[in-house]
């Protein structure tokens, strides 16, 4: 009997969800907390596919050691661990997530934009904290109706978000490098970047990272934002200059923050962040829901059984050129 092709799997997948790919393939289960290098990966070079998480580097220099992979599945909608050109190179289709996390994520967005405005995380500290006597109220907040939001990156995730701010009375705004042809979900306008900052109340981002946006948010966005507007990272951590930020909320040239994603993850405990009250610091857990992530196992799973088995994977991210194949 001839033997199967092996699989790697370096994320958490349920019992059944292994059962589908071992039922073709001799697979290989590690830790989803194992970083392999360009050093280590040597010892699954014969590999046909890997399903990794976001956590993973698939660096040119990682992708130089496999030289019988097919495709990476990633275990998320974000690609920016992966270098794709190199993949592409190689004919190493790169497959994620997209579809199944937007609700999720477009609902721990909402969830962060009412947190920061309201206030709700300091004010749970304060109850805890028995600060809530009488004659010591929590301080008033600021309403979300009435004012504007801008999303910068209206994509699958903004689109969610956009009709039910909407719905809550924002006038919502957002800027993509290509206008949105037709009607817009939330009625949202199309604006300049430059605008977006200086005219929102709450800021949102939601583009990908990549190299034309990594640390293009820092001191001059936050510079020309009002003082009493909110900025809301639910993307990436390194889209973002961090320390600009911190210099932002510290010296009041914006009101407050939400993020679920930090330049470091998980986030240190002496990191800067950690001692300000006016930023919600949540623990990148956008799509963190037992349905969501039951939905992203099953189709990275499907991505990568299609690809292997010569069909077109739902979620390609790369098109390779006919006939090149690791
Ligand atoms: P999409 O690709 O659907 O949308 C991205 C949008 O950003 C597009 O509308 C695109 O429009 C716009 N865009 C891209 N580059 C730029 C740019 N330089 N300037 C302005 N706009 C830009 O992505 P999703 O909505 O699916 O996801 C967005 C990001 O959210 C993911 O890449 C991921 O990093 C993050 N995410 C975080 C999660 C979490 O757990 N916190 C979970 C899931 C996703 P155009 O091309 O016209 O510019």
């Amino acid at each position: 009997m001839q033997n199967k092709q092996k699989v790697l799997v370096s994320a958490p997948l349920a019992d059944d969800l292994l059962g589908r790919i071992e039922a073709e393939y001799d697979v290989v289960t590690l830790p989803s907390s194992t970083v392999l290098t360009a050093e280590t990966v040597g010892e699954h070079a014969d590999i046909v596919g890997w399903l990794t998480t976001v956590k993973q580097p698939v660096t040119a220099s990682v992708l130089a050691e496999l030289p019988s992979l097919k495709t990476v599945s990633n275990y998320a909608v974000g690609y920016d661990n992966i270098e794709v050109p190199a993949a592409t190179e190689r004919g190493v289709q790169i497959c994620n997530t997209p579809g199944v996390l937007d609700d999720a994520v477009a609902a721990l967005t909402v969830g962060a934009v009412l947190n920061a405005v309201r206030g709700l995380s300091r004010a749970e500290r304060f109850v805890r904290a028995g600060q809530w006597v009488a004659g010591n109220p929590f301080p008033l907040t600021t309403d979300v109706h009435g004012k504007t939001v801008g999303i910068l990156g209206l994509g699958r995730i903004g689109k969610k978000v956009a009709p039910v701010l909407h719905a809550l009375g924002m006038d919502v705004t957002y800027h993509n490098r290509t206008p949105i042809d037709g009607e817009v979900p939330g009625d949202a306008r199309y604006v300049s970047r430059d605008d977006l900052f200086a005219q929102s109340d709450v800021v949102i981002v939601l583009v990908p990272l990549d190299a034309s946006t990594a640390g293009s948010i820092g001191a001059a966005e936050f510079a020309a934002m009002k003082e009493s507007a909110f900025f809301v990272n639910p993307a990436r951590g390194t889209l973002i200059d961090e320390p600009a930020l911190v210099d932002a909320l510290r010296s009041g040239a914006i009101a407050g923050a939400a993020l679920d994603v930090m330049t470091t993850e998980p986030l240190p405990a002496e990191d800067p962040l950690m001692t300000l009250e006016n930023v919600v610091l949540l623990p990148h857990i956008g799509s963190a829901t037992v349905e969501t992530r039951c939905a992203m196992a099953d189709l990275a799973v499907q991505n990568l059984l299609d690809t292997l088995a010569g069909e077109q994977p739902k979620g390609a991210v790369n098109e390779l050129k006919v006939g090149a194949s690791a």
